[in-house]
Formats: C-alpha cells, structure tokens, sequence
C-alpha cells in the first residue's frame, strides 16, 4: 500500500457529525495492518533526521499517531486536550470554530523553553485547531518545528492560515 492508495480506504462519511460536513472516516485505514504501517512511516520519513523533542498531539483523533511518532523519533509525547480535562496547571487558548468557540489546554510544565516541538492531527481543515495548539507551545516557549497531518481539505485553506509553519499532509482533497 502506499500513501496515494490511502484515498481508497479513507471513508467520506456525509452528514457527520453535522449536516453540511463530509467527514473523513480514517478508521479504516487504522485496522489495515499494512496502511496503518505505511502510514506511520510515511509521517516518520517526512521528520527525516530532523531533532524533535517533543511531539504534541491534539485530542482526540491526534492521539492515534503523536505517541507512534514520538516512540519512532526517540521524542516525549505531550496532550492538547479539550478545557477541563488535564489534571495539573495549564495554560489556555480560546479559538473560535466553525459555530462559536472551543478552549484548549496543555500543562504549564509540558516542556523547557526553547524545546523543539512537532504537532500532529489527523486532519487539518481550517488550521485553527493547529494554529491554537502552536500558540500554545509558543506561550510555553516552545519552537513549533513541524506540523503533520494525514490528510489536508485543501479548500478550506489551512495551509494559508498556517503559513508561518512548516507543514506536511500524507495526502490531500
Ligand atoms: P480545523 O481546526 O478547522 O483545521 O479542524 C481540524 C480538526 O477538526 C481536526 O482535529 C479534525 O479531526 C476535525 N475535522 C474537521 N473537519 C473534518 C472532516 N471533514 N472530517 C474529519 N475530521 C474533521
């Protein structure tokens, strides 16, 4: 299997979980042993020999492949999670989605200043959720390196929105 095949197993699911939305059902891919394989060392060869300290993942989809990535990369793996959830001090960010708004939080102490971070999301769509997440990195005072998705909407134009940061998708629509 290789990573252009992934279009053939990625399940377009209508109406979920909204009307309007076309959800990239992913979990096919995932209990495909040889696709689950091929993914994670397509996303591995994109870091190269790259050093990452630490990859961040965001809950709930991204934390399928951070940990993967992390153990593959010799890296510490740190949670994103949605407000109320990590149970030490942490820091916040509100971002705004497509209907009102979402806090995330990570713990104060997730990482030293100047720590070279990677994040990783299953999907990246608008790139607000990924924006967030580098923002609160930086407030940490965390370098966001990288940033790895599976699969990019390329219509919604997060790229755009992240234009800052270097980014990579395993593949796109
Ligand atoms: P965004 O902040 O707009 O880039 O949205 C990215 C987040 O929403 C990711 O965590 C995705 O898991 C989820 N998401 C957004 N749109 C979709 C979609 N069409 N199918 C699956 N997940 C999606």
């Amino acid at each position: 299997m290789k990573t252009a095949d992934f279009s053939k197993i990625i399940r377009d699911v209508p109406d979920f979980p909204k009307k309007g939305i076309l959800f990239k059902d992913i979990t096919p891919l995932l209990q495909d042993a040889k696709a689950f394989h091929t993914c994670v060392e397509a996303f591995a060869a994109e870091f190269g020999k790259e050093h990452i300290d630490y990859i961040i993942g965001i809950e709930s989809r991204g934390f399928i492949f951070s940990p993967v990535l992390a153990y593959k990369l010799g890296a510490g793996f740190v949670p994103v999670r949605k407000k109320g959830k990590l149970p030490w001090k942490t820091e916040q960010v509100a971002y705004e989605l497509e209907y009102g708004e979402a806090t995330l939080e990570i713990h104060q102490d997730a990482f030293q200043k100047g720590a070279k971070v990677a994040i990783i999301d299953d999907l990246l769509a608008t790139g607000g959720t990924a924006e967030a997440t580098a923002h609160l990195a930086e407030k940490l005072g965390a370098e966001v390196v990288k940033m790895a998705f599976l699969v990019e909407l390329k219509f919604l134009k997060g790229r755009e929105r992240l234009a800052n940061y270097d980014i990579f998708s395993l593949i796109q629509y």
